[in-house]
């Protein structure tokens, strides 16, 4: 009996959830409306500083992802007087389900269950306005050689994984991760060779009818690095060594 009730209770919210997401899909790729992004800390870690460093985050802590988006916008033609408006949510306590190692399979369908009731529990408080976009962002000191865990974005989902570093040094670094995310849950693809990172031509490169084609100077925000030659890259600074490239902005709706 309290096994039904239980299926019966979870494929409620599976249709709710998924009634919700058709209707902020289309809103997606309209860009009629501004998109709301709410970005939820999460404290990922008991340092003290993480916590002090997540009760510092503004919207202007995340003013340079909506200048960004909507430079890009004009650049693509696209007249958007605000694409994006950015709240931030009282920092969470309580971490997301672990990503699962694989990208595809049992895991991540059981991830996804798990995430989404996460999400339902976690992702919203009173005084936000209700969004279209949720980007839970892990905060957490630097772990020695500086590689946190990967993050991610969920098209289907309307909400983001990601793993940042609490540290004003890193601040630049993690709107660009945030930024690629956010452009993964409105429907953009990755445009690098996941072996080696090396920007994947002509969609990753930043000017792909530069002549000659390299060093680029600037990177596709779904490439992340600039593509110095066919088999080197650097990482960028700050997004405002990045573009939206014609293929992305195409995969968003542009
Ligand atoms: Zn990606």
């Amino acid at each position: 009996m309290f096994r039904k009730l239980r299926i019966a209770i979870l494929l409620t919210i599976l249709v709710v959830v998924g009634g919700r997401q058709l209707l902020t899909e289309s809103r997606f790729s309209s860009w009629k409306q501004p998109l709301w992004v709410t970005i939820y800390p999460v404290i990922a870690g008991s340092a003290e500083n993480i916590q002090s460093y997540t009760d510092g985050l503004t919207p202007e802590s995340f003013r340079q992802i909506k200048t960004f988006i909507g430079q890009q916008a004009a650049r693509h033609g696209r007249q958007l007087d605000t694409p994006v408006v950015i709240q931030v949510a009282r920092p969470l306590t309580s971490l997301p389900p672990a990503l699962p190692s694989e990208s595809f399979g049992l895991s991540v369908a059981l991830w996804s269950l798990k995430m989404r009731w996460w999400v339902w529990r976690n992702g919203s408080q009173p005084d936000l306005a209700a969004e279209d976009i949720r980007m839970f962002v892990l905060y957490q000191n630097n772990k020695p050689g500086g590689l946190l865990e990967r993050s991610v974005g969920i098209k289907n989902g309307g909400y983001g994984v990601v793993n940042a570093v609490a540290s004003r040094q890193l601040a630049a670094r993690n709107r660009f991760v945030i930024t690629h995310e956010l452009m993964h849950i409105l429907g953009a693809s990755d445009k690098y060779d996941p072996a080696t990172g090396q920007p994947v031509p002509p969609d990753g490169l930043a000017n792909p009818s530069k002549v000659p084609l390299y060093p680029q100077q600037q990177a596709e925000i779904m490439a992340g690095r600039v593509a110095i030659s066919l088999n080197r890259w650097r990482q960028p600074g700050n997004l405002k060594d990045y573009v939206i490239g014609d293929a992305t902005a195409t995969e968003i709706g542009w």
